[in-house]
């Protein structure tokens, strides 16, 4: 379905981005990766579904290798058909102890990285009257958590600029739509699940369940496989004239 398109996912050497991945290389796609650790193990789970793959180290808080990035690009594979903007940290803490550089860094890589990408991704694919702009927000984009205010805002702002894109996009064969997953088993949630279990001497497990208990009714992590089939059906031709969603996958966190 996907062959001959390119996919650039922002944050996907971990987590939900290479999950995402995984599911449009899957489809075809040849995939440009991006993240921070080890590329070498990610780039090779993407060869192995038979489709190119390139990487860039682009720091997403940073405009000018933002930039940088997407010229690389363009160079491998002459267009980004599919922009998957997904990196994103997280810091908890009361809005009067919020360290301000923290806050300055989570708006910049959850939510003006997207902008940027965003930005510049959009004349190829205006051009071409085909392309899938996916922000990966979050049930934190729909409702707020105390002791998360960047994280919040951050993610409410994405799926605003979420809006703004499918309206400006809204006469062509471009789409720009956002994913706004529960709690999903990544290094950034297993970050919360250990304080919580430091904080109350209690097991990894209990410390597990407390969390889903807190939010989500149906007790599961959503997977980044489920969510990399949610961003498939975004790129699917039944996906045409979805426009400007914040679809929550959420095991019905925001449904209470
Ligand atoms: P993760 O920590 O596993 O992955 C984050 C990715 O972003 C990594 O590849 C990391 O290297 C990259 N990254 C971090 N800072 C970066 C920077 N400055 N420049 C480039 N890359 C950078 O986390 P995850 O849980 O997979 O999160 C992915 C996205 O999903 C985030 O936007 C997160 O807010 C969102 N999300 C996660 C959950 C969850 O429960 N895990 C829930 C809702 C939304």
């Amino acid at each position: 379905m996907l062959k001959g398109k390119t996919a650039l996912v922002t944050g996907s050497t971990s987590g939900i981005g290479l999950g995402i991945a995984k599911s449009l290389a899957a489809r075809g796609a040849n995939i440009v990766l991006n993240g921070f650790g080890d590329s070498d193990g990610p780039k090779s789970v993407i060869a192995a579904l038979g489709v190119q793959v390139a990487f860039h180290g682009a720091d997403m808080s940073k405009p000018s290798e933002i930039e940088e990035m997407m010229r690389f690009a363009a160079k491998q594979f002459g267009r980004v058909d599919i922009l998957v903007n997904n990196a994103g940290i997280q810091h908890v803490a009361k809005i009067e102890d919020f360290p301000v550089d923290k806050w300055d860094a989570v708006l910049a890589i959850n939510l003006s990285s997207a902008f940027h990408a965003t930005r510049l991704a959009l004349p190829a694919m205006k051009a071409a009257n085909w392309g899938r702009i996916i922000n990966v927000s979050s049930a934190h984009g729909l409702v707020g958590s105390a002791e998360k205010s960047a994280y919040v805002a951050a993610k409410h702002g994405l799926i605003g600029l979420t809006k703004v894109a499918a309206l400006e996009t809204a006469t062509s064969g471009v789409t720009c739509n956002a994913i706004c997953p529960g709690w999903v088993l990544t290094p950034l949630v297993q970050q919360q699940v250990d304080a919580k279990a430091a904080a109350q001497n209690i097991s990894n497990e209990a410390a597990k369940r407390q969390l889903l208990g807190e939010k989500e009714p149906s007790m599961q992590f959503t997977t980044p496989e489920e969510l990399g089939e949610l961003a498939v059906f975004f790129c699917s031709p039944a996906g045409n004239n979805v426009r400007g969603v914040a679809w929550n996958m959420d095991g019905g966190w925001v449904a209470q």
